[in-house]
């Protein structure tokens, strides 16, 4: 083995291969790189994301969502204050705008106490004004936990931390290859041959493909799933003072479209659903030929295509006409015009998809000889991500012996 063999490398720059390599820098006398393909950190689904600390309402009971998000946020709001990153917890509104709506309503208020949150209230029509005088709707909760909060500062704030306890960043290095050779493991980069002992893969939208280059098969597909923004224009910020969303649709992983207060400041509406044709793919025209044959040729995608296109062609409707897209931000701020918004920016779901047509819902992680591979980490990847960087440290010290 030569001098220069690392005990471990972590491939991803985004929070979560942050997190990880913040827990697992804290390991005595381990010598780590994490291998980021872009020149700088943070900058696929963690940059592009909608800024929230979830608090672990939305998730089951016991799943390693509910469980990462409420311990995740308590130690992220704590970090953020230890280390001087922007965050705010200024709570938000939920908020049934249908009668028919109660009874997810109801649930979301079981979960959230199952989950162990303090701060759920609920609310009757008139209360929510007192939160939010703008918003109508028929009932809702507000919960005290959620925040918001800079996760760009944040990621560089772990990788900080990894640098002063003598672990390596090295930023615009794609693992482009793996090939195992006795004892240790090298990976060939874009920038250069990196010989290791182990590996974690935290590579978000490109997880499934790094697996499989590694010999792992992963037994699901990452599908990218657009989320487009609008921004209120300045006049209209009042109508909006933090967090509304809207009632989720249980079928589906992602939230509805909401408004958000953004931590540095102005207020965003969205995101949107929308299947995109290639995994980094911002904007409408984005298009690989590769990622789209991929997901044309994939079982699991005809079958959640059969089950829910009547869905995914609104979402595409929604993504090509403003007037939709403001009908559904109306129904919670009724007196929002066309004209109160601006097109904003756009962030890319990695969501995991079984061959069945199965939409992973929980966070994956897969252990393989001398690998962690991270298969599905989608929202609130972010918000958990110091807790999902234990576990993974946890499984890897035990896993390669590391302590
Ligand atoms: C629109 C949107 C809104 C969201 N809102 C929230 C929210 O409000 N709160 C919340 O908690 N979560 C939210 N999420 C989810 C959250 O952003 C993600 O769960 C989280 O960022 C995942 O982090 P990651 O490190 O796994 O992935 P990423 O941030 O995508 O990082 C993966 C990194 O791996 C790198 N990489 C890929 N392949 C290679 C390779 N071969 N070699 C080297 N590097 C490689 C990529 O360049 C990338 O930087 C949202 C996500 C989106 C898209």
């Amino acid at each position: 083995m030569n001098s220069k063999t690392y005990d471990i490398a972590i491939i991803g720059g985004g929070i979560v291969g942050c997190a990880t390599a913040m827990a697992l820098s804290a390991l005595k006398n381990i010598k780590l790189i994490l291998l980021e393909a872009e020149t700088e950190l943070a900058h696929h689904q963690t940059g592009n994301n909608s800024g929230f600390i979830h608090s672990g309402l939305y998730y089951k009971p016991g799943s390693l969502k509910a469980k990462n998000c409420v311990e995740g946020s308590q130690a992220l709001y704590q970090f953020c204050q230890e280390h001087g990153v922007a965050v705010e917890q200024c709570g938000k509104l939920v908020v049934a705008t249908d009668p028919k709506e109660i009874p997810l309503l109801d649930e979301l208020e079981i979960k959230g106490n199952a989950n162990g949150l303090q701060g759920i209230k609920r609310l009757v029509a008139q209360e929510l004004k007192e939160y939010e005088p703008h918003v109508s709707g028929v009932a809702g909760l507000h919960i005290r936990e959620t925040g918001i909060v800079d996760y760009i500062g944040v990621t560089n704030k772990y990788a900080e931390v990894v640098k002063q306890r003598g672990g390596e960043i090295l930023t615009g290095a794609r693992v482009i290859g793996f090939q195992k050779s006795g004892r240790e493991l090298v990976l060939e980069t874009t920038h250069g041959t990196i010989h290791i002992k182990n590996l974690v893969n935290c590579a978000g939208l490109q997880s499934d493909r790094v697996a499989k280059m590694c010999g792992v098969e992963p037994g699901l597909k990452i599908i990218p799933f657009r989320g487009e923004y609008y921004q209120l224009v300045p006049e209209k910020y009042h109508l909006v003072k933090n967090l509304i969303y809207p009632v989720p649709d249980p079928q589906f992983p992602f939230l509805g479209v909401h408004y958000t207060r953004m931590i540095h400041g102005g207020i965003e509406a969205g995101p949107n659903a929308v299947l995109a044709f290639k995994r980094e793919g911002y904007k409408k025209t984005s298009f690989s030929m590769r990622d789209s044959a991929e997901i044309f040729a994939y079982p699991g995608f005809w079958v959640l295509a059969a089950k829910h296109w009547k869905m995914g062609i609104g979402e595409i409707y929604r993504s090509l006409s403003k007037a939709a897209f403001v009908r559904a931000l109306q129904k919670l701020i009724p007196e929002l015009e066309e004209k109160d918004i601006q097109t904003g920016g756009a962030g890319v779901r990695a969501q995991a998809l079984e061959p069945n047509g199965f939409l992973v819902d929980d966070f994956r992680i897969v252990e393989a000889e001398r690998m962690v591979h991270i298969l599905n980490a989608p929202s609130p990847a972010a918000t958990a991500s110091i807790s999902i960087g234990k576990i993974v440290a946890g499984i890897a010290a035990k896993d390669f012996h590391l302590n």
